[in-house]
């Protein structure tokens, strides 16, 4: 029996696992792929506080380091399904877990075009985040590709910092609140294009130079230094199988406090419905929520 199972490696189910751990609870961390979640594949992280410069895997393994340190047991194996109860189960492709309480950090996935080189180019020409890569792009030629709120968001603030900024968008309007579409106006270095399927990435030597796309029969080349997609994201929640209440768009509902309406199971990360998802935002949220389980376990158990 585990006072707390914590469902992801990325950031938030980590320092989740910092703060239990120096509490001296027996917790376990189930991760499905790859230790220290999305920002393993970022080549350059900028904005974390204490490091200048630093990449998305040397993060990740210096937090994984800090827990195996501290005791932790990380285990590969991916959550199908969680059960309530005071003693909550955690049942996964291999194992069964009983736990008194039940951390959920397992983030989200960005949404991908599927074209070939995508999955190499991420974090090197491909990026889903403008307040994490946008300074990389200073004086650059940039396009983002989306039509809804985030791409218009992303694309008035990579204006300010690029020479030029792209906005492709698959049909033949922007989707977004009439207030954030106006906040395209007078922006002259933005140009949208409507219709437009982005059907290739064009690289030289490895290096994206570009983007081809398509209108009606049209094929053209937009010369780019970067493609910042803003197509959504998919948060990872199957498992929970409408046990936890989610908004519209599936992020699980809870306060600042990290609280799910389900007694003993806390939420962190980009998984929870919130507006800014970041290092610091994860991390904040796994501090939380671990010390409302670490609160939970004292007063209620
Ligand atoms: C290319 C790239 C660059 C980025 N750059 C920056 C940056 O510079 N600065 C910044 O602040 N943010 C950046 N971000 C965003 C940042 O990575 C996220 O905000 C952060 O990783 C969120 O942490 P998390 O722990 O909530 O979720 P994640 O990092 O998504 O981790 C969740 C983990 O849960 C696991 N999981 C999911 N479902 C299950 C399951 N059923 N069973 C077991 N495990 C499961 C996943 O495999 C994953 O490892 C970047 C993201 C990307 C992709």
């Amino acid at each position: 029996m585990y006072d707390i199972v914590i469902i992801g490696a990325g950031p938030a189910g980590l320092t989740a696992a910092v703060y239990a751990l120096r509490e001296k609870k027996k917790i376990v961390i189930l991760e499905k792929e790859t230790i220290g979640g999305k920002i393993t594949s970022s080549s350059n992280v900028e904005n974390y506080p204490g490091f200048k410069s630093i990449s998305g895997m040397d993060l990740a393994n210096n937090l994984y380091e800090q827990v195996i340190n501290l005791g932790g047991k990380i285990k590969i194996e991916e959550v199908v399904k969680i059960e309530e109860g005071k003693i909550k189960k955690v049942i996964t492709d291999e194992n069964e877990y009983e736990a008194k309480s039940i951390i959920i950090a397992s983030g989200s996935k960005y949404k991908k075009l599927g074209l070939e080189n995508e999955e190499d180019l991420i974090g090197n020409g491909i990026s889903f985040c403008t307040v994490c890569d946008g300074a990389f792009y200073k004086d650059k030629i940039v396009c983002v590709i989306g039509g809804g709120n985030s791409a218009i968001i992303n694309a008035v603030y990579l204006s300010q910092i690029c020479q030029k900024v792209y906005l492709i968008v698959r049909k033949e309007n922007l989707k977004g609140d009439k207030l954030v579409i106006n906040s395209l106006e007078h922006k002259e270095n933005i140009e949208i294009i409507y219709n437009a399927n982005v059907i290739k990435y064009i690289t030289e030597n490895d290096e994206l130079t570009g983007v081809l796309i398509k209108q009606e029969k049209n094929e053209e080349k937009i010369e780019v230094d970067g493609v910042f997609l803003a197509i959504g994201q998919i948060p990872e929640i199957d498992y929970t199988n409408n046990l936890i209440n989610l908004n519209t768009e599936k992020y699980i509902i809870s306060n600042e406090d990290c609280k799910t309406n389900i007694k003993g199971i806390f939420v962190a990360g980009d998984v929870r419905e919130k507006k800014v998802r970041q290092l610091t935002t994860a991390v904040s949220d796994g501090t939380i929520a671990a010390l409302n389980a670490l609160n939970y376990l004292k007063e209620e158990i």
